[in-house]
């Protein structure tokens, strides 16, 4: 198909994921025919660093060998079959694997199809498991403002970002919403080194005072992502799990975007020690092949739901594609390269490259902060440095930014007014250096007076 007949057809029947479809009149998709390594290669040859993992997905490049012999291979025995009364090798291999892997007594993987109706199924999970306890009025959750956990609708009710939810708020789920943590703009005027995680202190008035209410917290841990890759200190988490304990409410740990090495270790939670009770995990699982996603859950949950059928006690949710083989199949490639390649032990070389670039970043006059956890970096820019005011959102300085950056053969989406780094984890050195190189002159570009 010529690129031309690619956007006619894309115009005239494609509606894309969160865009608004008009502006495709001055900035029509892109046509991506092929992927290399990190590269994104579109239908006129040009090339384009993957710097957001195509949506965070991306772990070790596009068209990766092994990972295509892995999908190619599982095709050849069987793409998909029903997993109600049946199993298979890959799905098994899998769930030991993440078993293994996970922090705490995570032992039992519930498979879902994407990030948002895994947080749906922990939802569930948790509020079930209640009821059948003798709780049943532990009904609701408590999140935090600037969350993102999914957008079908009891993702987005646990939610706190206004610009995916304002307008369904009428047909979404009643909860509690605590002040989540703002480490740039922190209300008690702290610093990284002197944080004791203060602002938990909102999360603990209404846990403690609702707990008879509240059958679980759910939170991004340490990066709150679509809220503009917020970064908070693993205190919070600990804090977190001895509240939880102490007044029996669930904690799930939404690892949808952080997981699979993203913060420089396996799961996020590991850097405060602790373990949820019910874990999501998705996008990078696949390396970015297939959807999938999954639930791990305790024992004691899962314990509550093992009775005689006719204790109506089993948890019925069930997706069409369920533990998808192909999907599962890939799964545990990637795990397999995470062992094999160490992959794990190449991150804090990258993460180092970050620490070198903060300084030119941060002495940038439009530049508020840049921040970092990981392989995970985010500029936010802003209009008055001496007070932190934000550019107006209609200015859509970000969106400047990402068309700029297309234009320098980088993808760097941007969220509101910062621009952020989640490159796959084996991107070379010298791009990532190209990748935050193209980002400071486009930054400097779109805020230049
Ligand atoms: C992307 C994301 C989700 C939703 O996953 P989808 O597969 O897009 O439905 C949920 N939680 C977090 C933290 C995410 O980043």
């Amino acid at each position: 198909m010529e690129i031309s007949e690619i956007l006619r057809l894309d115009r005239a029947h494609v509606w894309h994921p969160c865009s608004q479809q008009k502006d495709h009149e001055s900035l029509p998709p892109i046509p991506i025919e092929r992927g290399e390594g990190v590269y994104l290669i579109d239908a006129s040859g040009k090339r384009y660093i993957d710097g957001v993992s195509s949506w965070w997905v991306n772990l070790f490049g596009h068209s990766h060998p092994r990972l295509n012999r892995a999908l190619a291979a599982q095709s050849e025995k069987i793409a998909h079959h029903i997993f109600a009364g049946f199993t298979h090798e890959p799905a098994v291999e899998l769930s030991r694997r993440l078993c293994e892997l996970a922090p705490g007594k995570l032992n039992k993987v519930f498979f879902t199809d994407n990030g948002s109706s895994a947080v749906e199924a922990a939802m569930k999970m948790s509020f079930q498991y209640w009821q059948q306890v003798g709780k049943p009025k532990k009904t609701k959750f408590l999140s935090l403002t600037e969350a993102y956990h999914g957008e079908t609708v009891g993702a987005l009710s646990v939610g706190g970002c206004d610009q995916y939810r304002s307008i369904y708020r009428p047909m979404l789920l009643e909860g509690f919403q605590a002040q989540g943590p703002d480490c740039f703009r922190c209300p008690y005027g702290l610093h990284r080194t002197t944080c004791q995680a203060q602002c938990f202190e909102h999360l603990e008035a209404i846990l403690t005072e609702e707990a008879q209410n509240i059958a679980a917290v759910i939170i991004e841990p340490l990066i709150q992502g679509a809220a503009g890759m917020r970064i908070y200190p693993p205190l919070y988490l600990k804090k977190l799990r001895a509240l939880c304990d102490r007044n029996q409410v669930h904690y799930i740990a939404d690892e949808i975007a952080v997981g699979f090495g993203r913060t420089g270790r396996m799961f996020a939670n590991e850097h405060a020690g602790v373990a949820p009770d019910l874990m999501c995990l998705s996008k990078g699982i696949t390396g970015g092949y297939m959807p999938l996603a999954v639930v791990l859950a305790t024992d004691e949950i899962y314990d509550a739901f093992y009775d005689d059928y006719q204790s109506q006690k089993a948890f019925l949710h069930s997706h069409s594609y369920s533990g998808n083989p192909l999907a599962c199949a890939v799964a545990v490639e990637v795990l397999k390269i995470f062992e094999d390649e160490k992959i794990l032990q190449t991150l804090p070389e990258k993460m180092t490259l970050f620490d070198d670039y903060a300084p030119r970043f941060e002495a940038h006059p439009h530049v508020g902060e840049f921040r970092r956890c990981g392989m995970v970096a985010a500029v936010e820019m802003v209009r008055q440095k001496a007070d932190k005011t934000p550019y107006p959102w209609q200015e859509r300085r970000g969106y400047q930014a990402y068309q700029k950056a297309l234009g320098k053969g980088a993808v760097l989406r941007p969220l509101g007014n910062v621009l952020y780094f989640m490159p796959p984890l084996t991107t070379p050195f010298e791009v990532l250096e190209e990748l935050l190189d193209i980002a400071f002159s486009v930054i400097d570009e779109v805020t230049a007076p």
